[in-house]
């Protein structure tokens, strides 16, 4: 099996571990801190299913049914993974605002905080180890991966200092506001995960300093043409797409005018790996002076 969808598969079933050691450690504890410790798990979990589709999606290639590929897949379970993150932000505040009014301190709080940072520290040796791979250099999925871990590391200490403070200093009320901490966290999350992949699936245009790069790299490899205007690029999870209209001299043959074209092709896939580009070559008098003017 191709590597990275090996470590998106190993990072599911990690999850599942540290799912199973956080639900025991709220199931001995009933504090509503680690219930939503063990829902905020939950969520690594579905996150971790989610990269697995992403990876496979974006290595699908086009077929006669989806001539233009996969690559919305990816961006449609991050919707579906955001969405659930926000459920479970519910069920947290839910079980919150439950217990705030007649809060009680956990029971073996010992035994449940051990269970819970046992849990974490799964995940946390699992976000090192990712991350000396080196693979999260070459996949963005799995590198997002790695950075929800790590930002779950930190709320389970949190949440284990907040815990250890309430039993020590008898305050149960800190165990219900703990949780509701967390579910704003959790909330802010999956919101933005909805949010971007929402504007990544209406085609959203790279960053400016991309659009920059690639019209010098038409302005450097047109040689020959007039100009190139009305350009439009998009992109959608792994997928790129780039078109735009070349204005040649009318008397140049059509096998002179493919050549520039082939030539700007090449240069931009340099660039852009699996960028699929359309140009369409129109004569002098459809110059509009504006757009990319070739010197
Ligand atoms: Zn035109
Ligand atoms: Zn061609």
């Amino acid at each position: 099996m191709f590597i990275p969808l090996r470590l998106a598969a190993l990072s599911v079933v990690i999850s599942l571990v540290s799912l199973g050691l956080k639900v025991m450690a709220w199931r001995v504890s009933h504090s509503a801190a680690l219930y939503s410790d063990a829902l905020e798990s939950l969520v690594n979990v579905f996150a971790a299913v989610m990269v697995m589709v992403a990876l496979k999606a974006a290595a699908k290639p086009a077929d006669s049914e989806h001539p233009y590929g996969h690559a919305k897949a990816e961006l449609l379970s991050a919707v579906a993974e955001g969405g659930m993150i926000l459920f479970a932000a519910v069920l947290i505040l839910e079980r919150a605002a439950s217990t705030i009014f007649m809060p009680h301190l956990p029971s073996a709080p010992v035994l449940g905080l051990g269970l819970n940072a046992a849990g974490g520290l799964v995940n946390a040796l699992w976000a090192l180890a990712l991350g000396r791979s080196g693979v999260t250099r070459k996949f963005p999925a799995l590198a997002a991966d790695q950075a929800h871990l790590v930002a779950d590391a930190i709320t389970t200490v949190g949440i284990i200092a907040g815990l250890s403070i309430a039993v020590l200093a008898d305050l149960p009320v800190i165990d219900p506001l703990i949780a509701m901490a967390v579910a704003a966290q959790i909330a802010f999350m999956g919101g933005r995960t909805v949010l971007r992949a929402l504007s990544a699936l209406l085609d959203r245009a790279p960053p400016p300093e991309m659009v920059d790069r690639i019209h010098r790299l038409v302005a450097t490899h047109a040689a020959g043409a007039i100009e190139a205007h009305d350009m439009r690029i998009r992109e959608a999870g792994q997928s790129r797409f780039l078109e735009f209209h070349l204005v040649v001299p009318g008397t140049m043959t059509v096998a002179e005018s493919h050549t520039i074209c082939d030539r700007i092709e090449g240069a931009l896939k340099r660039e852009m790996a699996g960028v699929i580009i359309t140009i369409h070559v129109e004569p002098d008098h459809k110059a509009k002076n504006e757009g990319i003017l070739v010197k």
